[in-house]
Order: C-alpha cells, then sequence, then structure tokens
C-alpha cells in the first residue's frame, strides 16, 4: 500500500533536482504520474525508463509552463491518458540573479513567467477537473528567499513570495470544494541549481544553517508526498519550509 495509490498528479519540471525526486517518490508510492520538462528529454526519458514495470502510471511531456496555451494542452492530454488529476505539483523554476542595479526587463520578465505565471496557468486548468472530483492537492514551489528576500535574487524572491500569496487565495477560494493549496518553501537544496554558487558562497549558506548541511531533493519531495496525501487532509494556505531550521 503506498500513501498516494491511485492518486493521479502532474509535476512541472520533473526531469531534474527537487522535480525528479517528487516523480521519483510519488511513483514509489503508488500515484500515476505525468510530468514536464521544457528541455531536457533525455533526463526525463532516463526517469520514465526507471519505472519500465510501471509504464502505464507515468508519462513526461515537454510543455512550457510558463506558455498559457501549452499548460492547457498539458492538462487535456493528462486527462485523456488518465482520466482526471488530483495533485498538481507547480515546481517548475529558475534564477536569473543580479542586483537591481545591473537586472535586466528580460531578467525580471523571465522569472516572473517561469516562476509564478506558470504557476497561474497549470492551476487554472486543473481547477475545474478537481471541483468536480471534490477533490484535489496543489503544492506549489515557493522558497524561504520569498518569505526572507535576498540581496541580488529581487526578481526571484518576488516570484516566490507571489506564489505564497496566491496558495493561499487559492486555500480560501476552494477550500469548500474539498481543494487544498499549500506553498513549499525549501532552503539551499542540493541540485543543479544551487551548483551554479560558487564554493565560498556554498560554505557561507551552509555555516548559517542550523542543520549544517544542503537539503536534498528527497527532502522536499517527502513534504510533498505528505501534501499530496490524505495524511495532509485538514492542512490548506499554509506554507510548509523544508530548511533545516534556516527559517527559524
Ligand atoms: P533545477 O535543478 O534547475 O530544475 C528545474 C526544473 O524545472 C527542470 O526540470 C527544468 O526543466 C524545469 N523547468 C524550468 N523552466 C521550465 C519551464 N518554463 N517549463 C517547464 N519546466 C521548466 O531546479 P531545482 O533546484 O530542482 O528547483 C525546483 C524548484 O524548487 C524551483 O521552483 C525552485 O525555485 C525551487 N527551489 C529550489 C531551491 C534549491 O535550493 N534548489 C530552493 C528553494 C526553492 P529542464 O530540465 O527541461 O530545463
Amino acid at each position: 500500500m503506498g500513501l498516494l495509490d491511485g492518486k493521479i498528479a502532474i509535476i512541472t519540471g520533473g526531469s531534474r533536482g527537487i522535480g525528479a525526486a517528487i516523480v521519483r517518490k510519488f511513483m514509489n508510492e503508488g500515484a500515476s504520474v505525468a510530468f514536464t520538462y521544457r528541455s531536457s528529454s533525455a533526463k526525463a526519458d532516463a526517469i520514465v525508463a526507471e519505472f519500465a514495470d510501471s509504464a502505464d502510471r507515468i508519462i513526461a511531456i515537454q510543455s512550457d509552463a510558463s506558455k498559457y496555451d501549452e499548460a492547457e494542452s498539458l492538462v487535456n492530454q493528462v486527462i485523456e491518458k488518465f482520466g482526471t488529476v488530483h495533485i498538481l505539483v507547480n515546481n517548475a523554476g529558475i534564477t536569473k540573479d543580479t542586483l537591481m542595479l545591473r537586472m535586466s526587463e528580460e531578467q525580471w520578465d523571465g522569472v516572473m513567467e517561469v516562476n509564478l505565471k506558470s504557476v497561474f496557468n497549470v492551476t487554472k486548468h486543473v481547477i475545474k477537473p478537481m471541483m468536480k472530483n471534490r477533490l484535489g492537492s496543489i503544492i506549489n514551489m515557493s522558497s524561504v528567499v520569498g518569505v526572507f528576500g535576498n540581496a541580488g535574487q529581487a526578481n526571484y524572491a518576488a516570484s516566490k513570495a507571489g506564489i505564497i500569496g496566491f496558495s493561499k487565495s487559492i486555500a480560501k477560494e476552494v477550500g469548500s470544494r474539498n481543494i487544498r493549496c499549500n506553498a513549499v518553501a525549501p532552503g539551499f537544496i542540493a541540485t543543479e541549481m544551487t551548483d551554479e554558487l560558487d564554493e565560498s558562497t556554498k560554505k557561507a549558506y551552509t555555516d548559517s544553517i542550523p542543520l549544517k548541511r544542503f537539503g536534498q531533493g528527497d527532502d522536499v519531495a517527502n513534504m510533498c508526498v505528505f501534501l499530496g496525501s490524505d495524511l495532509s487532509s485538514y492542512i490548506s494556505g499554509q506554507v510548509l519550509s523544508v530548511c533545516g531550521a534556516m527559517n527559524t
């Protein structure tokens, strides 16, 4: 028996990092999983191949989450294959870090479109089937940076703070239909996104984390399993940190 047996999930940005960890955990807990990627088709294919024994429960779809029409087509494809959708994990995200003095309009817009507009795009298209089912869990990947702010990440922090306001509003709007919506706020997690940091920055961050290490994708994926499962059936409208006590 898995915690997500019979549940149908969409996970955006599942080809790498935290999203790939969520895909694997959801598969291992019995969910049917449709995950997206933007360009890493080889990595996406490799994840699908890992689950050859359960090939009927997993599909990888190339879909740019920042594009409204592609989000609509994604949800339609998932409903065609699996019948409905019970869990949405809006995980896709990017950084374009720089100080405000140097930040271009392109760097601002690019981050807002991939990180924040994407959450609107995909949520918009799963709401109807979830309302019909009177069941749903929407999990939006924010960040501790969306709570605290961070120098050099005004665009990223604003997108992640926006996700928190969005999540709380959706929780209030559709709670009466038994749809829950929460934001997860990871601290520093070891993925390709944080690999870009130089060693001295990584050391400074590690020193500032009470648990004295970066988190792993699995640490965040475990929270998503909990939020997707019935174990969290009375938890909605919250920001749940997975940060080794950074956000304390
Ligand atoms: P990552 O390793 O860079 O992976 C990003 C994933 O998002 C990839 O699967 C990528 O697909 C996908 N993606 C990017 N743009 C997309 C788009 N327009 N449409 C669809 N998919 C897209 O990042 P990560 O570290 O796992 O981060 C995952 C989420 O957690 C992000 O929202 C990030 O902001 C958040 N987060 C991360 C940390 C951290 O420390 N790592 C901390 C707090 C929050 P491709 O492989 O095709 O490019």
